[in-house]
């Protein structure tokens, strides 16, 4: 009999949908890899060739969870999506990190994992039941909203039932096109819905009894609690101070909009300025009058596990506040078109765009999501797009109809998405658009250049610029950026890198914390070597090595599938007397999970193996030191005005170095590859794919 095994279930399911059939292989031949992220990379690097394209059948779709997942782990419900994506200029290998309640529910139906290939002559879903796979027909389904899907899947497989799936936007390959997952999380800008598109398969649904065996479930239970006092308040004290807070804010009047191009940046401006700006005396807020007359209940919620529940969703009797959910994120950008149509924050409109988005299968987070409207207001303001040539009614924008034809035409690609059309290249993507845009009318090239971040690979419209940047965090980060898998075109796990580098610097100096500068220093001394400039603004120095230790942290975050959003308490925690968290919780966490011990050193190792997997799995895709550069515009912002891209182009220097790749092509040296166990990738790599690997 097989050893029992902790934390993982044991099998990894191969879906070949050109042929229809269905075979398992063992988790354990990946487990080194430590879980999501990283075991999605090797499968990636195993079997998807360099030539092969985002939409070519041989392309796969690898859903991997971790050894945390669906056990009492905190906040470690998500898992990863990798696959060669379509929305790069040069498609590249991508992974994305959505949430909810899928990871835990595949693995209690008896997999760790789906490896789907090949693509179906018709249109199918996958259908997982208690260690029981098969493909049935989702004819029926093509062409339906995702509300509309799950339905369907609920009344045959109960709504117990967890379910991912792709809306009409993924069916008509707009490349950016994202996977919904639980009706309510997303893979973002990667395109994985495209992919699954482009694979004939509408959905994966499953339900499982069974359970991940924990080899230490005291220590997890321990682990939870300890997590949960690191980024959350102690039974008794005070209301937490960013996460709920800010739901809270965001639902009832989010006063400032940091990821809205023009608005005021959080402390810039008080709150009753904020309004007047908008023509309004004070904050008209329908939803909170609506919580205090009793008519709408509020009830957090979130991921399985999840120690933060970031998710706040309503109950209505109100027929003008539709009942809902959504996340903090939902609400940061959309509130300002509320103002401008309603003069008054009232919920509808945000929470409908969300509503409708999600249904589309669309991703928010880019210029055609998050910022749509920002995005329209630009081309109508540069003379591009009128009310004529759309044919959308752009003169009353942000009513009920307005979002839901826009959102339809576009995932469609129909009226002035369809190909001829004004907006005809808006479904090719960002970039794409972006480029067309400019080369055709002048007046663009300025929006060109400060969206499209760097040359092939994008990023959040604002992700390295819109937020004040107090402890140059985002000089960090950019190294990160530059060179991550998410890159290729945004990812989760862009979001967990930035996410965590904000939380281990910025909060340190948030308002209310007691002596922010004995706990950087702490901080600094304790976790960062000693390094005296890490959190200094304005200059390169320490930059590279705290860039690295948060690179292998914030991939050991994806590979375990604990959630960036839930600020992972790894370097800091508002609710300690010295501000520090505990970095060693992830190898804790995966200790308690799997039984098998692991230092710091060894995880951070293994997460360096990782990243060069990921980075020689771009190197046999093309990608070059060349292409890790930002653009010009970067350099203008004021997050990176202080610097050059030549100064930028050292720092880079050094970290190459650092990580043991070659400066000048930014490929990993064949020492560094096989010191990190990975001479069969430096011999594949030479052999297979006729690089020149540095010695
Ligand atoms: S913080 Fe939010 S997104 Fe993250 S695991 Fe918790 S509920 Fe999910």
């Amino acid at each position: 009999m097989a050893d029992k095994m902790y934390g993982w279930v044991g099998k990894i399911l191969r879906v070949d949908l050109t042929t229809g059939k269905l075979t398992e292989t063992p988790t354990s031949d990946y487990t080194k890899f430590i879980g999501a992220r990283g075991i999605g990379a090797m499968i990636y690097w195993e079997e998807v060739p360099p030539t092969c394209k985002a939409f070519d059948p041989e392309n796969a779709l690898i859903f991997m969870t971790g050894p945390a997942a669906g056990t009492m782990a905190p906040s470690a419900g998500k898992f990863s999506i990798s696959t060669k994506s379509a929305v790069p200029d040069t498609e590249c290998y991508n992974l994305s990190v959505p949430g909810g309640h899928f990871a835990p529910e595949l693995k209690f139906a008896g997999y760790d994992g789906i490896v789907v290939k090949g693509k179906s002559p018709r249109p199918v879903y996958l259908w997982i039941n208690d260690g029981k796979a098969e493909l049935r027909s989702a004819e029926r389904l093509w062409g339906k909203t995702l509300t509309d899907m799950t339905e369907d899947l609920y009344s045959i497989h109960g709504p117990q039932a967890r379910i991912l799936g792709i809306g009409p936007a993924g069916e008509n390959l707009l490349r950016e096109a994202a996977v919904i997952v639980d009706h309510e999380h997303a893979t973002g800008i990667s395109g994985c819905g495209a992919v699954m598109g482009s694979k004939n398969l509408k959905a994966i649904a499953v339900l499982g009894t069974g359970a991940v065996n924990v080899a230490k479930p005291k220590d997890m239970m321990d682990l939870w609690w300890t997590y949960f006092r690191l980024v959350n308040r102690k039974p008794g004290e005070a209301e937490p101070q960013i996460m709920h807070k800010s739901m809270y804010d965001g639902l009832f009047h989010f006063p400032h909009m940091p990821h809205s191009p023009g608005h005021p940046q959080a402390g810039t401006i008080s709150n009753a300025d904020y309004f007047k700006n908008f023509g309004l005396d004070s904050p008209i807020n329908l939803m909170a009058d609506a919580v205090k007359a009793g008519t709408i209940k509020l009830k957090w919620g979130g991921c399985y596990g999840c120690a933060v529940n970031c998710a706040l969703s309503w109950q209505s009797n109100n027929v003008d506040i539709p009942s809902g959910s959504g996340q903090c994120n939902d609400w940061m950008s959309w509130a300002a078109w509320e103002w401008k149509a309603y003069k008054k924050v009232c919920g509808i409109p945000a929470i409908q765009f969300d509503a409708y988005i999600d249904d589309m299968g669309l991703s928010k987070t880019n210029a055609l999501g998050y910022h749509f409207y920002y995005f329209l207001e630009d081309l109508v303001n540069l003379g591009i797009i009128t009310k004529e040539n759309t044919g959308l009614p752009l003169d009353q924008p942000w009513t009920l109809d307005f979002i839901k034809t826009v959102l339809e035409k576009f995932a469609h690609r129909e009226g002035p998405f369809a190909k001829d059309g004004v907006l005809g290249m808006a479904p090719e993507g960002q970039n794409r658009f972006l480029k067309y845009l400019a080369e055709k009318y002048p007046q663009a090239k300025s929006l060109y250049e400060a969206i499209i971040v760097h040359p092939g690979y994008y990023t959040h419209w604002n992700d390295l610029r819109g937020i004040p940047d107090p402890n140059n965090t985002k000089v960090k980060t950019g190294i990160g950026h530059i060179v991550g898998p998410g890159a290729g075109a945004l990812s989760a796990a862009v979001e967990v890198r930035t996410w965590m580098v904000r939380v281990s610097t910025s909060n340190l100096s948030r308002p209310g914390l007691s002596a922010p500068n004995t706990a950087a220093k702490l901080q600094n001394d304790l976790y960062f070597g000693g390094l005296p400039d890490a959190l200094t603004a304005k200059t390169w120095k320490d930059k590279v090595p705290i860039a690295i230790i948060q690179q292998n942290a914030a991939t050991m975050v994806d590979c375990l599938t604990m959630c960036g959003w839930s600020s992972p308490p790894i370097y800091s925690s508002q609710y300690t007397p010295d501000k520090l968290g505990d970095p060693a919780i992830g190898e804790k966490i995966f200790t308690a999970a799997t039984g098998v011990s692991i230092t710091h050193d060894e995880m951070m190792a293994a997460m360096d193996a990782n990243l060069n997997i990921e980075r020689c799995i771009h190197v046999r895709e093309g990608r070059r030191r060349a292409d890790d550069i930002w653009n010009e515009f970067t350099f203008k912002t004021d997050a990176w005005n202080w610097t050059t891209r030549d100064e930028f182009g050292k720092a880079m220097d050094e970290f190459y170095t650092a990580r043991g790749w070659d400066p000048k092509t930014g490929i990993p040296r064949r020492a560094t590859l096989e010191k990190l166990g990975l001479k069969k990738v430096a011999d594949e790599l030479e052999s297979k794919y006729k690089v020149s690997v540095p010695a």
